[in-house]
């Protein structure tokens, strides 16, 4: 047996003592957070700050939507289906493309703020008008906002005369309705915010007329031209997309807060006949 001087036995004693302390030291490190954080769990303190929560809340109930569109396979005037197929063909070259505001529009997020799967391509159709011209919505959109209240964007103007604006491709989620939800969906894409639509949704907005450029509650109506346009776009992003005739909304109906009216004046009629000669209704 081999004696170690007493130095030697000294310091491995005390490299064993550093061992042990340091593995004690990982232990409670850690143990004691996870303890101390089932404490906090089980408290009823915890439940003033943010939970741990799975699942995003649901919208409150709102109005049923109950589309004016219907079915119809008959009755439609052949110079409308000529002179909107006229439009369609040449729509490639009757668009203007913007490049708005990157402080404007997002990306559709594949999952929600609480890391669950949510829809995230176009299902429904946001119908808006613009209030002020055309013009107006366009330096708006192409204008930086770094603050949240005033970021907007809808996918595609159209002008009075018919004029086709795409401000957005439907690649990209538009900021175009705030608070808002459509048949109990929503998605809260960010939890510190209301869920809205704008994930799963499309904004087309019409130029108000002048007439229009108040809050009263109606103006003298969007021209024939603008409803050929729109029923162009709109028929467009029904075949694209699958997204059905009831699924053609309008901001006043999924506006949640009760604050949007748009678009006013609104004829569904002069809507329908058009989609119809477009063979989307039937
Ligand atoms: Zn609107």
């Amino acid at each position: 047996m081999v004696r170690l001087p007493f130095s030697a036995a000294g310091s491995q004693q005390r490299q064993i003592l550093i061992c042990l302390a340091a593995l004690a030291a990982l232990l409670l490190a850690g143990v004691l957070p996870l303890a101390l954080l089932r404490l906090w769990q089980s408290s009823p303190l915890s439940d003033r700050t943010t939970p741990p929560r799975s699942l995003a809340p649901a919208p409150p109930a709102q109005a049923i939507w109950r589309s004016p569109l219907r079915r119809q396979c008959h009755a439609i005037d052949p110079a409308l289906v000529q002179r909107l197929r006229h439009l369609q063909h040449t729509l490639p070259q009757h668009t203007r493309r913007l490049r708005i505001d990157p402080s404007n529009y997002g990306s559709r997020h594949p999952r929600d703020a609480y890391g669950q799967p949510v829809a995230h391509t176009p299902q429904l159709v946001v119908l808006h008008e613009t209030v002020y011209g055309l013009n107006s919505a366009i330096n708006t959109f192409t204008t930086h906002h770094p603050n949240d209240a005033d970021q907007v964007s809808y996918h595609t103007l159209i002008g009075e005369k018919g004029q086709i604006v795409q401000a957005l491709d439907p690649s990209h989620r538009a900021f175009g309705a705030g608070y808002s939800a459509f048949r109990g969906r929503w998605a809260v894409t960010n939890a510190a915010m209301a869920g809205s639509v704008n994930n799963f949704a499309l904004h087309l907005s019409l130029e108000t007329p002048l007439d229009g450029e108040d809050s009263d509650p109606h103006h003298s109506g969007y021209s024939s031209a603008q409803y050929d346009a729109m029923a162009v776009v709109l028929a467009d992003w029904m075949r694209r997309f699958d997204i059905p005739a009831d699924h053609i909304t309008t901001h006043r109906h999924v506006d949640l807060g009760l604050e949007r009216a748009d678009p006013r004046s609104f004829n569904w009629q002069a809507l329908q006949v058009r989609l119809a000669a477009l063979g989307v209704l039937c």
